[in-house]
């Protein structure tokens, strides 16, 4: 990677860790999961409305260092409109970024994080917003509803 590429994708992750996307409890959510990464300290909380199978509306809500929360904010714009299988191949893709640098155009912003790949610590900082997402999906999680649900 080129070090003008490596610029402007850090500017990706500077960007959204200062004007964080879709920050702050969705009240309107029909899913809620719970990120913790206890060795940097990041936390993250996952919103989620579903439309069907489909992602209507996702904000997420935490704290941590700038690769947890811009990566959280980031995930938050490329998930949106799209159902839990291809949430899960995104994942995938973002996963084979992080920990090995390699990054296909087609794959956009989320290749700004290729450069986690030299800090495998890190690695959970960048996923943690991803496990989040995809816990909510499964319904491993906490419903974000107190009212008592049927299903
Ligand atoms: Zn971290």
């Amino acid at each position: 990677m080129s070090g003008d590429l490596t610029e402007l994708y850090q500017q990706v992750i500077l960007d959204h860790n200062k004007r964080p996307r879709n920050r702050g409890r969705l009240p309107t959510a029909t899913r809620v999961a719970h990120g913790d990464n206890p060795t940097c300290g990041d936390q993250c909380s996952v919103y989620v409305r579903l439309d069907g199978d489909r992602i209507a509306e996702i904000s997420f809500d935490g704290a941590g260092c700038a690769i947890s929360q811009a990566s959280a904010s980031l995930m938050t714009t490329q998930v949106k409109g799209k159902t839990a299988t291809e949430v899960k191949g995104l994942y995938d893709a973002f996963h084979h970024i992080v920990t090995t640098g390699e990054a296909p155009a087609e794959i956009s912003d989320l290749a700004a994080f290729a450069g986690v790949h030299a800090f495998p610590a890190r690695i959970k900082c960048a996923t943690l917003g991803w496990h989040a997402v995809l816990n909510a999906l499964n319904g491993d999680a906490v419903p974000a509803t107190t009212e008592t649900r049927a299903d």
